[in-house]
């Protein structure tokens, strides 16, 4: 066991070339104009929530994604928790997700007064399984008054939320035709998938709503942030509505016709957003090029691969996954003890949210395939810049 220990430390070493330093799992990048777009931000005094990087930054997005509408807020959780409202949340509905996830797809739905309801995944994309959630859904939902009925518990499901793991697509031809068989709306969750493609298609396009984050260890970076993209202009008008406090339009009175959030990105933010995105293309090659280098280093290890794209898929390989078969999936840890020994980051994936207390006893199908794959995982660093070091 040890033997194999030591070999994935030399291939992940013979791909990184570290130097003695620790390398990170993924670090932050500001290789372009940030100094001088945050400094020209601060002159204007437009630091919050007015300005020019705003909208610029809206813009800019969703030219790159290929939507007619992006609204910039202020962090991935926050744009999840705004498009499940304005998709039909409510308080008691259930929402269709992966139990293998970040725990803001969950919470986002908690905060609506909704429930997750977990469903299996796939080992082919690391995301939901559509065969298996039409199943599921034929097995346990009955159509009551043009609504969708979960017979064990009673409650409505609302929504389906796939989420693109670590940037690979989901499989979203098969997920768009079960949404569209139970008449449901799909919000993708692309917090990790900014700039990946199904078919050609960006990742956050497909659904009535897509979000995306820009924490500070995704792709790219606002320091904090998020959106919401959408081709509907309606939608798109009350989610900037509803976060920003839904105030009424008007030059001066304080009016305000619901509810909203205080959730809109500060200028100052956009300003970081817009240097950043200028930079999606080469960071996404650099991506794809370390992905290309872990794969080739682990193409004759005999316990494991490193997680490939789907040939319909484009993916911006926001974090290598090196995959252990079964066998040795309990040596999982010793391999992250070993690693970092050595300075690398390496990180397992989520602990499976049904397999937390305060999500354990959400509705859910059979979780074989997320409980197998979440034991097997181990994230290796990824930043961008450690794809352009040895581009040769
Ligand atoms: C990062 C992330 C989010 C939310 O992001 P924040 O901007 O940190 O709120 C949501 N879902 C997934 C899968 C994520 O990775």
């Amino acid at each position: 066991m040890m033997k194999f220990r030591q070999e994935i430390v030399e291939i992940v070493e013979g791909v990184l070339r570290p130097g003695g330093e620790p390398i990170a799992l993924h670090e932050p990048e500001f290789s372009g104009v940030e100094e001088e777009l945050v400094l020209d931000c601060i002159r204007s005094s437009f630091v919050s929530s007015v300005g020019k990087y705003v909208d610029q930054f809206e813009h800019e997005l969703a030219s790159i994604c290929g939507v007619d509408h992006a609204v910039a807020v202020v962090n991935g959780t926050a744009a999840l928790q705004v498009a499940l409202r304005l998709s039909g949340v409510r308080p008691g509905s259930e929402v269709i997700m992966p139990s293998l996830t970040f725990v803001a797809t969950a919470n986002a739905a908690h905060y609506l007064g909704g429930l997750p309801h977990f469903v299996d995944i796939s080992e082919d994309t690391l995301g939901v399984n559509p065969i298996a959630l039409r199943n599921h859904l034929n097995r346990v939902t009955d159509k009551r008054t043009g609504r969708l009925i979960n017979r064990d518990t009673g409650r409505p499901i609302d929504a389906i939320v796939p989420m693109h793991a670590f940037g690979h697509p989901s499989d979203l031809d098969g997920l768009l035709e079960v949404a569209d068989e139970f008449n449901l709306p799909l919000i993708e969750d692309a917090a990790e998938a900014l700039g990946s493609r199904w078919r050609g298609k960006s990742c956050g396009s497909f659904g009535s709503m897509g979000a995306l984050s820009f924490n500070g260890n995704k792709i790219i970076t606002t320091g904090g942030g998020g959106a919401i993209l959408t081709d509907d202009a309606e939608l798109a008008h009350q989610a900037k509505h509803l976060t920003t406090t839904a105030k009424v339009l008007h030059r001066w009175a304080f009016s305000h016709d619901e509810i909203g959030y205080n959730f809109r990105m500060p200028n100052l933010n956009a300003a970081l957003g817009v240097a950043q995105l200028r930079q999606i293309e080469s960071r996404i090659r650099s991506k794809r090029n370390l992905a290309k280098r872990y794969q080739n280093a682990f193409s004759d290890f005999g316990h494991g691969y490193c997680f490939e794209e789907r040939p319909e898929a484009q993916s911006n390989y926001w974090l290598n996954a090196l995959v252990l078969n079964p066998e040795v999936a309990d040596a999982r840890d010793e391999v992250l003890e070993s690693l970092h020994e050595v300075g690398v980051m390496a990180r397992p994936a989520w602990e499976p949210l049904h397999q937390l207390s305060i999500y354990r006893d959400c509705p859910r199908d059979d979780l074989p395939v997320t409980e197998g794959l979440a034991r097997r995982i181990v994230n290796l660093p990824s930043s961008s810049f450690l794809g352009e070091l040895y581009c040769g």
